[in-house]
């Protein structure tokens, strides 16, 4: 017998005894996923087979200034010196009067991709003199946004080939990310598309290519704040202005500058409750916008200033998917001190950027690892089975060994315990 048959039928305890038939895992292990598991009712609701909640670390960024305002930030991830670069690059600008960020329009795009179009040229021409019509069967699909404000505000039609056709909807989804409200009026549209002008639909789905959701953010620095060590200001300014250059000629370094940059971008994006893959996608996506996979900050020397700017497509949402129901999230709302979707989208674009001007700084002139190997031996410390007590022992001797890997984290942790024994 399949012992997973009909597995999302059954109920949060039974899902867990069937682990244990299964031989998949002990009892003991299974009293470990049901001790994490006191919010059993709520992970039914948000995702499918529901087994546990999976924690994961958050801390918190300080010194952000954005627009004048100060702010704490709520940040959830599972690398070291995530947080502390954050901080650090954000009191460097805060010192130079903080960050500045903007959004032009906040609108979310989604497609129709019409197949087998026999004519372009008339297709479109049909669609176009509907357009005003089609958007008012958005609306009326999901008619509470138009209440609020919100609601549809243009088509656009794009041919991806001799027959195939997109048709863009742009709609402002006001306080939410808004993929399930678009998704519902995009259906509606294609419905409407397939039953008047008798057209295969082929799908009806949001863009995640947020080109109408962007944020931009700057900020300015005097180069003398940047000194580091014996490295004057100056030098360090030009070596990271240097560093954002190579970010814009050369994929493999540009894919790693980004991926700084999305280690503070996802860790706050997670915290405030929002759909992280979706912010990814987007951001590569962008990044990739002139054929050419770019860096997506540029820093600049500019006199004696160093001046950086990162603009980002930020679809997030202050409402709506889980937003409203997991608790923590509703507490980093609170600590961030944020009123709505765009001064969150703002925050978390400042500390984007932060956290590149952290590593990059940190890149040029000491190395990475230096600020990242302190943690990161202490995780490994844990990883060999350092007691709490144990930790700060095996890491001062790592240190002190230049020791990195876990078999001489294993040697240090045996020899520490074998002197505790001879006391
Ligand atoms: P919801 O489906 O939760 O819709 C937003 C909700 O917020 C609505 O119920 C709306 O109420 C309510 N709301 C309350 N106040 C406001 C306000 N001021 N402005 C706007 N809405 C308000 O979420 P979204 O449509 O935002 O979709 C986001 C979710 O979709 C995320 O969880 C994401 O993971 C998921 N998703 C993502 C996809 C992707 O990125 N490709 C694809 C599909 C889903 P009312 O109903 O009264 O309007």
């Amino acid at each position: 017998m399949d012992l997973f048959s009909k597995y999302y039928q059954k109920k949060w305890a039974e899902r867990l005894d069937v682990l244990w038939e299964a031989g998949l895992l002990t009892t003991d292990e299974i009293a470990q996923l049901r001790h994490l598991g006191t919010a059993a009712a709520l992970g039914d609701t948000m995702i499918e087979n529901y087994l546990t909640n999976y924690a994961l670390p958050e801390g918190l960024a300080v010194n952000y200034q954005i627009n004048g305002k100060d702010y704490v930030v709520p940040m959830v991830t599972e690398e070291p010196s995530v947080v502390a670069a954050s901080s650090n690059g954000a009191q460097l600008v805060k010192r130079a009067g903080g960050f500045q960020a903007q959004i032009a329009e906040r609108l979310m795009i989604g497609q129709i991709i019409i197949e087998n179009v026999q004519d372009q040229v008339a297709l479109t021409g049909a669609l176009a003199v509907r357009e005003e019509y089609l958007l008012k069967v958005a609306d009326e699909a999901h008619p509470s946004l138009k209440r609020r404000g919100g609601g549809a505000r243009w088509l656009r039609l794009r041919p991806l080939a001799a027959d195939l056709l997109a048709v863009d909807l742009a709609v402002d989804v006001q306080e939410a990310m808004g993929a399930n409200m678009l998704n519902t009026m995009l259906e509606a549209v294609a419905t409407a598309i397939r039953t008047e002008l008798d057209q295969d639909v082929l799908m009806a789905i949001l863009s995640n290519y947020a080109t109408e959701c962007l944020v931009q953010v700057e900020c300015t620095l005097p180069v003398t704040l940047l000194g580091r060590g014996d490295i004057p200001g100056e030098v360090v300014a030009a070596k990271i202005a240097q560093a954002s250059r190579v970010a814009q000629l050369d994929i493999y370094r540009a894919t790693t500058h980004n991926k700084g940059i999305m280690n503070g971008v996802d860790a706050v994006v997670l915290a405030s409750g929002n759909d992280w893959r979706a912010i990814e996608a987007g951001a590569h996506a962008y990044a990739a916008r002139d054929g050419q996979y770019r860096g997506l900050s540029q820093w600049k020397v500019q006199g004696t200033k160093l001046h950086g700017q990162l603009t980002l497509p930020m679809p997030l949402g202050f409402v709506g998917g889980s937003i409203g129901i997991v608790p923590v999230v509703q507490l980093n709302h609170k600590l961030m001190r944020v009123e709505n979707a765009r001064e969150l989208e703002q925050v978390v674009a400042a500390v984007g950027l932060a956290q590149n001007l952290a590593a990059l700084r940190a890149l040029v002139t000491d190395g990475i690892q230096r600020g990242h190997m302190k943690l990161q031996l202490r995780s490994l410390a844990v990883a060999v089975g350092a007691d709490a007590d144990e930790v700060a022992a095996v890491v001062q001797a790592m240190q002190a060994q230049h020791a990195r890997s876990s078999q001489q984290a294993r040697e240090i942790l045996q020899e520490i315990r074998q002197k505790n024994e001879r006391k």
